[in-house]
């Protein structure tokens, strides 16, 4: 049985203070909580803050990206060590918002995934196609090209420690949710990817999440999917009140 999982990936929003103040609240709402891990990803300016309000909770602070080199000149990256050293357990590597604004690549990515493990903490590995690409009949064809060359080199322990986040670009922000039979059936393509290039025991362990406007009212019939574990839930993360229902809903 695989342990849900839900993270609030709160991209660029939050001052310190709101940061902490919602922090605050899930650590008293979720105080004796034990039937999901609950990870928070704030702006980077934040999380040393957070971490000090979460230290002896059960809620675990995560970041959105990194660079992979450990320290150097490179302005504006923040590296795998600091991210150890502000609290994180978590990060998010490989987020749509990443490569499609930033121009992140599937090398780029393998790179950070490398870069994160490394330093022993987990990453969650975003996937998913876009709108055109899943028109055009094209998503398991994504996947798969995302899936082999962002893990490339990685090894079955590896692939044991990460968390893979399918999240269809077109569902992002969006308020249009894949179905749960789309979520199921992308998640039950990546297990299986697992299986073909691993072996069937890591694909079992391997916990996969969907993203792609989670609210309240869908987490419970995604998470009845046999291949959902989780979500990453972006806007719906920033409402403490909202962030707190699905979490309680996902493991209903
Ligand atoms: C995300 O940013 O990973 C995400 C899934 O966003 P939203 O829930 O707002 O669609």
């Amino acid at each position: 049985m695989r342990r849900p999982i839900i993270a609030g990936n709160w991209k660029m929003h939050k001052t310190i203070q709101e940061a902490v103040d919602i922090a605050v609240a899930l650590k008293r709402k979720f105080y004796t909580f034990s039937e999901a891990d609950i990870v928070i990803c704030p702006p980077f300016t934040a999380l040393a803050k957070v971490y000090d309000q979460i230290i002896d909770s059960n809620i675990m602070l995560g970041a959105q990206d990194v660079y992979w080199e450990p320290e150097g000149a490179f302005t504006g990256e923040i590296s795998p060590g600091m991210l150890k050293d502000a609290g994180c357990r978590y990060v998010i590597v490989g987020h749509s918002e990443r490569r499609n604004i930033f121009g992140e690549t599937d090398e780029d990515v393998n790179k950070k995934l490398c870069a994160v493990l490394r330093h022993a903490m987990v990453p969650i590995f975003c996937v998913g196609e876009k709108i055109e690409e899943r028109d055009n009949g094209m998503t398991f064809e994504v996947l798969e090209k995302q899936l082999k060359r962002g893990l490339k080199d990685l090894t079955k322990d590896d692939v044991i420690r990460i968390v893979i986040a399918y999240e269809p670009v077109w569902a992002i922000g969006t308020g249009r949710t894949a179905t749960p039979q789309q979520a199921q059936e992308a998640h039950r393509f990546i297990r299986e990817f697992i299986e073909r290039n691993y072996d069937r025991e890591t694909a079992l362990k391997l916990r996969i999440q969907y993203g792609g406007s989670v609210k309240p009212e869908n987490i419970a019939q995604l998470m009845a999917q046999e291949d959902v574990d989780g979500a990453l839930v972006g806007g719906a993360s920033l409402d403490v009140n909202s962030f707190i229902e699905i979490v309680q809903k996902a493991v209903l």
